[in-house]
């Protein structure tokens, strides 16, 4: 009873302190920093990602737009979905005489800057 720790994330009980937490997989070694920190995202991993329509910005945090990405740029190179382009570049910002790869290209660039501004402080 002792020596049971508790997960510094989500509480949960830890067996084995010394293992990552079974329920969120936060790493247990020291165990209590704070959840106010936010970890370094990086630019570079984030566009590398974006070359999966969305995925750069779930990775960012940035999930509104990455289903944006993912159901636009998704949709109309891999399923032919005739998607109104209006709608997702409203939602992202983008100039609607990009087509398909156009937004696809622009999701890396936008995941790249992204990151960039996060890790500048803001967000
Ligand atoms: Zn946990």
């Amino acid at each position: 009873m002792a020596s049971e720790v508790l997960c510094g994330r989500c509480g949960a009980l830890l067996t084995n302190p010394t293992a990552p937490c079974p329920r969120c997989g936060s790493p247990a070694s020291g165990g209590y920093h704070s959840s106010s920190v936010r970890p370094r995202k990086s630019p570079a991993v984030a566009a590398a990602l974006a070359i999966v329509p969305g995925l750069g910005h779930f990775y960012l945090g940035h999930n509104v737009k990455g289903l944006a990405y993912l159901v636009g740029i998704g949709g109309l190179q891999f399923f032919g979905f005739d998607l109104d382009l209006t709608v997702i570049g409203a939602a992202v910002g983008v100039p609607m005489e990009l087509g398909g790869g156009g937004l696809w290209l622009f999701s890396i660039v936008d995941a790249y800057r992204t990151a960039k501004h996060m890790e500048s402080g803001g967000y």
